[in-house]
């Protein structure tokens, strides 16, 4: 019998280390600490209802724990199950804190593949991720297929880059293989800044050697010898569990010389940023690893051709990592199986907001935003009624309840003026003013312009101080042409991503909840 307690950011915030610790001291007096193992693991995804501890096999799923329940749990359930072989209590779902995991709403319709271990494995164990199948993608990769043939098999999957703008991975590793020269570098962007998201978190602290492998194979497939994780500095638990897994990879030959003696070379380093939200921007990234301000550069030449230190380098976000194992694993067939005619796979979000179950949702791809809100996230609270999605981060766009039953994919978000981005969802309910959304994100995004380019550095000023304006009852007459006039501007001349994006959030809200800068203009005067 396993007790697994998260503590993750954000269990740990909640006081689940006490928790865990209330356990250990607790199975030790009681001296089932032979029978019982104690683990700490990563995230579930249910984060609403946090501290949580999930106890296996039996798949039972206690929210909201306290230290003062730890006593209970053992009397009620572990003891229940047979370690001292009887029954002492009746079927657990009687007792209200409890339930098993496959019967909580929230899981019902996820599909959780890529966070399947998540919540399963001490994190800093490798013994751990090597029991789940850890590494059996690897060692096949390096015993039995060449580095087109991986290429071809994550082509064919249909995985497209989860960071953004979700170009197709297989072509772009393509790409880099196909580039002239040596020396390639390959890089995981784990610099998460959008405001509300937290999937790639998540995903280090809680199996960072699933990561760590799609680099490894991402490496012999481009013919690559050195990689970098870039993460950013607000990521503490997440840094502390990479050293682990690199220094056990190390230790295992699975990173150095003549990886599981296939003569494959390969190492991975690890960049901690400074926190500058650009720096998420792969040109800036990549200046910022080679130790100058992380400022971005006009493209191309595209990172495939000319990127770290010149040399052709492949970018992917940690997600689109995280996926590469199971492709090899399952075959791209049973990956392309998955989502709808132009993506595939799944996608997590981190779901928060006003809504009713925050926390990190992993979800086929067509899936309609109504069955995230109402049968994931359990509705709007208080009964309110839906508004609008903010989807993308801060370049993307809001979306609108009328489009509630669009299937969510790239290609239908960009549709209605919104983007995948990275898997930032957070939800709105009837009394959100669409206008404070708006200045909030660009009061963000206006922040973080690193100011290379003017479009960015003076639009975003210019359109802070008009929404400034109208939410505080000075708005003119004409404020909103301007505001779509300097928007637009911005998203055609801007350098990067950053300054290409940030006026999404005034744009999708002008577009559609005109009338509420329309009345904030009018009533406020
Ligand atoms: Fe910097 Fe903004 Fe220009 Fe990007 S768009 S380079 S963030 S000023």
């Amino acid at each position: 019998i396993t007790v697994n307690v998260c503590v993750d950011t954000g269990c740990a915030a909640l006081g689940a280390v006490r928790i865990f610790e209330q356990f250990k001291s607790e199975l030790d007096k009681r001296k089932l600490n032979n029978k019982i193992e104690l683990k700490p693991t990563g995230c579930p995804g249910f984060c609403q209802r946090g501290p949580l501890v999930v106890i296996n096999p039996q798949d039972i799923f206690y929210q909201q724990v306290a230290p003062e329940d730890v006593n209970d749990i053992i009397d009620q359930t572990l003891l229940q199950y047979n370690i001292l072989g009887r029954l002492l209590y009746p079927d657990p779902r009687t007792d209200k804190r409890y339930i098993y995991s496959s019967e909580v709403p929230f899981y019902a319709k996820q599909k959780r593949l890529v966070m399947a271990d998540n919540g399963i494995i001490d994190p800093n164990s490798m013994e751990d991720y090597l029991k789940r199948g850890g590494y059996e993608a690897l060692a096949r990769v390096l015993s039995k297929m060449g580095p087109e043939e991986v290429i071809d098999e994550v082509e064919k999957a249909g995985l497209r880059g989860r960071g953004g703008a979700g170009f197709p991975t297989g072509t772009k590793w393509r790409f880099c293989r196909q580039s002239p020269g040596e020396e390639k570098y390959l890089i995981c962007n784990a610099d998460e800044g959008d405001p509300g998201a937290f999937m790639d978190r998540t995903l280090l602290e809680g199996n960072p050697h699933l990561v760590l492998e799609g680099m490894i194979i991402g490496g012999y497939a481009m013919g690559s010898q050195e990689g970098y994780v870039y993460v950013r500095a607000e990521y503490p638990t997440a840094i502390r569990h990479l050293e682990t897994a690199l220094a056990q990879c190390r230790d295992l030959g699975l990173l150095g010389e003549d990886i599981l003696g296939s003569g494959f070379d390969f190492n991975i380093s690890l960049k901690v940023g400074a926190g500058a939200f650009v720096c998420g921007e792969e040109t800036a990234l990549m200046r910022s690893i080679e130790g100058e301000r992380g400022m971005p550069r006009l493209r191309p030449p595209f990172p495939a051709q000319s990127g770290l230190w010149g040399k052709p380098t492949n970018i992917n976000n940690v997600e689109t990592w995280a996926n590469v194992r199971q492709i090899i694993v399952n075959g791209w067939e049973t990956f392309h199986s998955i989502g709808n005619e132009s993506s595939k796979g799944t996608k997590i979000f981190s779901l928060t907001g006003r809504i009713n179950n925050t926390g990190l949702v992993e979800v086929p791809m067509g899936i309609t935003l109504r069955e995230v809100i109402n049968d994931i996230g359990g509705g709007i609270p208080k009964g309110r009624k839906f508004k609008a999605a903010q989807m993308g981060g801060p370049a993307g766009g809001c979306i609108p309840a009328r489009f509630q039953d669009l299937p969510i994919d790239y290609e239908s978000l960009k549709s209605v003026g919104s983007m995948m981005g990275s898997g930032g969802m957070i939800i709105l309910d009837e009394n959100t003013c669409m206008v404070d959304l708006a200045k909030f994100f660009l009061t963000f995004t206006q922040s973080e312009s690193c100011g290379e380019c003017f479009p960015c550095r003076l639009g975003t000023k210019q359109m802070l101080s008009i929404l400034t304006r109208i939410t505080s009852g000075q708005g003119k007459p004409g404020d909103i042409e301007t505001l779509l006039e300097i928007g637009e501007t911005v998203r055609d001349s801007s350098l990067c991503g950053l300054g290409q994006g940030c006026a999404n959030p005034v744009l999708s809200t002008i577009k559609y909840f005109r009338e509420e800068y329309e009345t904030h203009i009018k009533e406020l005067k």
